[in-house]
């Protein structure tokens, strides 16, 4: 028998509509790419979304059509989103820090439409125009009076008077709430971008787990600023987030450097933030160096890599800002885990609780998680076992984009590429990526153990570990510092420093300093590329 319940499908524009009926003044900030700050509302940008919902119908955009965006956090690019997927078009975010080469391939993956672009990113894409295939408009992401002059771009259009000429007068249309709403490709450190395709209820239901205490725990009294790019993983769905919730939505816009960002979070009274380790990493390092406080701020989430116990050790004591350590993937929408206390954990005495904390966290409802063997076989969640990670749900991927990779397994699952352990209590820790594990006389050494413990020195600004192959033992560590400017730090002193914080067996066999590690288009240690700076080493 089924329910006698009302069949009220899961789509984006719900949220927005539920914003602009039930929290109509509550602001949308952006530092914008122009320069001033720029201030709206779920109202004004609910009116604005449909506006561009109707351009974007004049310009021939139908349903299913990709619209292209090369955007920072800005209230154009969420009226973007809102309004693309609204239309039942496809809203797809490129990261503009992808080579050349993958920006060209996955906007002609995709076929996308129309490329809406922010000033920042003309000169990027002016050199690139001969080789997109597909798109017919242009539209750049401001006003008449900042117009670039003389772009190569052909016929230019301008967001702002594509907006000022349509009424809004638009009602969302009732779509399946299977219908695609967003496009993001994964940054391709091995092979080509492969493209994530969400849902309206995907995205939906995702945005309903994610506002829960114990996951995000954003509410209407939060002021939240999303620091991860909309490009990265839709910025781990916090726009959706705020909107659903009516928290003030605070946009950095292009500004990512450590001054900006403490202004913002000092100005807007931001009291949710959430980014990857880099950028906290240079937010800690300004405020020990000026002396700044953050009184507004409560939570910040940090994941897309492990954060280091000195970096959630500086939040908790130095600041009292919680930190929740969150792991995901761009398949996976992203939330997969968020470290959150439980009643148990939250007793623990300070350096107990940051032990918790510095593992990845406890799956969220919807994120089903599991660890298995070389063989499959499903391994005990005893803090001990460790074995690759898999997901299912329903906002992680079944497929991808225009490919035929079948990427389940036998039971639905998809195999995450990590490598993990889950304790008796749920929280998961990620080993390592499992191409990126170090293999050792049959035993694995996690690289990012040792890079975080390496970080902990208080003369390394960063720290990256690769296997380099090894005569007896297959493969052992060795690991690549970058110092502090003006510091050195030598290969004893770093491997008494570690002595104690890990195994024995797991000291790196050699120590190099390095004016810089590559990193990928997502902020991540480039492990690909330097393997490849350092195929021809052999230990000492
Ligand atoms: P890309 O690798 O293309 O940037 P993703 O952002 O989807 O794309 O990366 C997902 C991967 O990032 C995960 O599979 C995992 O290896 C890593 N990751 C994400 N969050 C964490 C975390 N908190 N700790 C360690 N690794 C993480």
């Amino acid at each position: 028998m089924l329910g006698l319940m009302q069949d009220w499908p899961l789509l984006q524009s719900k949220l927005i509509e539920h914003a602009a009926r039930f929290h109509p003044r509550r602001e949308i900030v952006t530092y914008s790419v122009e320069g001033p700050v720029h201030r709206t509302n779920y109202a004004e940008l609910h009116g604005r979304s449909k506006q561009l919902a109707q351009a974007l119908e004049r310009l021939g955009v139908q349903k299913g059509d990709r619209v292209g965006t090369l955007a920072w956090n800005t209230w154009r690019h969420v009226e973007l989103w809102f309004g693309v997927a609204g239309m039942g078009a496809v809203a797809h975010t490129v990261n503009p820090r992808l080579f050349a080469e993958q920006i060209v391939y996955i906007i002609n993956h995709a076929a996308d439409k129309v490329l809406c672009l922010d000033l920042t990113f003309v000169p990027l894409i002016e050199p690139l125009l001969e080789h997109l295939k597909s798109v017919e408009h242009f539209v750049i992401l401001t006003d008449r009076a900042h117009m670039p002059k003389d772009t190569k771009i052909p016929n230019p259009l301008c967001y702002e008077d594509l907006l000022d000429v349509e009424d809004g007068v638009y009602e969302w249309p009732e779509l399946d709430e299977n219908t695609a709403a967003g496009l993001c490709y994964t940054s391709g450190t091995t092979g080509e971008p492969k493209g994530v395709l969400y849902s309206n209820r995907s995205n939906v239901l995702h945005t309903m787990a994610a506002a829960a205490t114990d996951t995000l725990g954003v509410s209407a009294r939060d002021a939240v600023l999303p620091v991860v790019p909309m490009f990265h993983a839709n910025s781990w769905g916090v726009p959706y987030l705020a909107t659903m919730t009516g928290a003030k939505l605070v946009l950095n816009g292009p500004h990512h450097d450590p001054q900006t960002m403490w202004r913002i979070l000092d100005e807007e009274q931001v009291s949710v933030t959430a980014a990857v380790p880099t950028i906290w990493m240079a937010l800690l390092k300004y405020l020990q160096e000026t002396g700044k406080k953050l009184p507004y701020l409560k939570n910040v989430t940090i994941g897309g890599s492990a954060a280091p116990r000195s970096m959630v050790e500086a939040f908790e004591r130095d600041y009292d800002v919680s930190v929740s350590h969150a792991w995901g993937m761009t398949e996976m929408s992203p939330l997969g885990t968020v470290g959150t206390h439980t009643a148990d954990t939250a007793s623990l005495d300070f350096d107990g609780r940051i032990d918790v904390q510095c593992k990845q966290g406890r799956a969220v409802f919807g994120a089903e998680l599991r660890i298995v063997d070389a063989e499959g076989k499903i391994l005990p969640h005893d803090g001990v076992a460790f074995g690759h990670l898999q997901a299912r749900g329903p906002w992680t991927a079944k497929a991808y984009y225009n490919r035929p990779d079948d990427i389940l397994d036998m039971d639905g699952f998809f195999d995450t590429g990590d490598v993990s352990v889950i304790d008796p209590d749920g929280f998961m820790q990620i080993t390592d990526r499992s191409k990126d594990v170090i293999k050792s006389g049959g035993e694995w050494i996690s690289s990012i153990d040792l890079e975080n413990a390496a970080v902990g020195h208080p003369d390394v600004l960063e720290a990256a570990v690769i296997g380099i192959v090894h005569p007896k033992w297959d493969e052992r560590p060795l690991l690549v510092i970058v110092p502090e400017p003006g510091k050195t730090v030598s290969r004893d002193d770093m491997l008494a420093f570690l002595t104690g914080k890990v195994a024995k067996w797991w000291l790196p066999d050699d120590v190099v300093c390095r004016d810089s590690i590559p990193h990928t288009a997502t902020g991540k240690i480039h492990k690909a590329g330097l393997r490849e700076q350092f195929k021809d080493y052999r230990f000492p």
